[in-house]
């Protein structure tokens, strides 16, 4: 498995992906459009955006729709998150939620997340954002 720090140029391939499949985003109610890509340990870059609905619950956020995205190409068993890059269409700083992190902890536990942070772009690994991830 990679762990390495990831490039310049493999950040800002992330942030361009996540930037393109936030105009997908389907946001009626809150209008704060997110983009989320992947880099997956094989290399593959797998983008998802958020999903809201009526019944705001069932809303479904970026980094979990690229994270399913990912599986279905790929498989379950061979998904290994590298790195994961988040956007939004606001321009505002942004990690991922409580119940993203928990996800992205399932499938890459040495994941980097790249996100906007209060002073830029940022890049923490999923430990330094979710320091007791729950595991059975
Ligand atoms: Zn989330």
């Amino acid at each position: 498995m990679n762990t390495s720090a990831l490039t310049e140029q493999q950040q800002q391939q992330l942030i361009e992906v996540a930037t393109e499949a936030l105009k997908s985003a389907y946001a009626p109610y809150s209008q704060f459009r997110v983009g989320a890509a992947i880099l997956t340990a094989r290399g593959d870059i797998v983008a998802g955006c958020n999903v809201e609905n009526a019944s705001y619950g069932l809303s479904i956020c970026a980094e979990r729709n690229a994270i399913a995205n990912a599986i279905i190409r790929q498989g379950s068993d061979k998904m290994n998150l590298r790195a994961i890059a988040v956007v939004n269409s606001k321009n505002v700083s942004c990690s991922p939620c409580g119940a993203c992190r928990q996800v992205i902890w399932e499938f890459g536990r040495d994941a980097q997340i790249i996100f906007l942070g209060e002073r830029g772009w940022q890049t923490k690994t999923i430990r330094e954002l979710l320091p007791a991830g729950f595991s059975l």
